[in-house]
Order: structure tokens, then C-alpha cells, then sequence
């Protein structure tokens, strides 16, 4: 079996992270270099690199991320608002090879990124 990434040893545990959430398909944890007052990443347990690699039966699990943020997003109280990221590959900006949403809120968000 291949080794584990950085995400997958959180999910399981074998590495620290503020978690703020846990099912059977994702967890959410706080990113370690918060770019809002509020930035969570959503995380499924299964190992998708990115959108790019996504299969037809991940469309499930990649829903659910979505229905988590939301989710935590409200026990945040992001009542006003808040940013869905999934960046994908190089030029998208991802850095860790393992498919996570990032949940930004508490602060006015600008348009374009960068
Ligand atoms: P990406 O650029 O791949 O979309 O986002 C990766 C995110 O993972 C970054 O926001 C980065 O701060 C976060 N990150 C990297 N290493 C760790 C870590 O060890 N713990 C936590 N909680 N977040 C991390």
C-alpha cells in the first residue's frame, strides 16, 4: 500500500490537528495557517488527489463535503457568509495531493483570488 499522505494521518489520528468534525467519509480540521478568521478543511477519508482524478462514485463523498461545510459552518456561526476553495494541481494553487475543501469565513471576502 502506498504510504499515507499528511491528510490521510490526521483522519486517522497519527498526526495532530484541531479537528472539528468526524464521519465514516471526511473529516474537518482547522488549517494550521489560517487565511480568515474562520478556515477549516473538509477532507474525505478516501484518497482523490483532486478534482481532476475524481471518479463517477465519488460523487457521493464529494457532495457530503459540501453538506459538512455547511454544517460547520453554521456551528461557526458564519451567519453572514462564507468561501467553498478546492484548488486542483499546480496552477490551481493545491499543495497537499489529497482532495480537501477549504471553509473561509469571519471577514469580508474580495473577488478575484489570487
Ligand atoms: P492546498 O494549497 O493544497 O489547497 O491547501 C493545503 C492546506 O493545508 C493549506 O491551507 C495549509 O495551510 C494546510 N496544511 C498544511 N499542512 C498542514 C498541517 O500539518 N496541519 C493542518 N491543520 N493544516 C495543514
Amino acid at each position: 500500500m502506498a504510504d499515507k499522505n499528511l491528510f490521510q494521518k490526521i483522519l486517522d489520528g497519527e498526526m495532530d490537528a484541531e479537528m472539528v468534525y468526524q464521519d465514516d467519509l471526511c473529516g474537518a480540521f482547522r488549517d494550521i495557517n489560517p487565511q480568515a478568521p474562520i478556515h477549516v478543511l473538509v477532507v474525505p477519508r478516501k484518497p482523490i488527489r483532486s478534482i481532476m482524478e475524481m471518479e463517477e462514485q465519488d460523487r457521493e463523498i464529494i457532495g457530503h463535503l459540501f453538506h459538512v461545510a455547511r454544517r460547520v459552518a453554521e456551528e461557526e456561526k458564519l451567519t453572514g457568509g462564507y468561501r467553498l476553495v478546492i484548488n486542483n494541481g499546480k496552477e490551481g494553487g493545491q499543495v497537499v495531493p489529497h482532495l480537501h475543501l477549504h471553509l473561509l469565513g469571519g471577514r469580508q471576502m474580495q473577488w478575484p483570488p489570487g
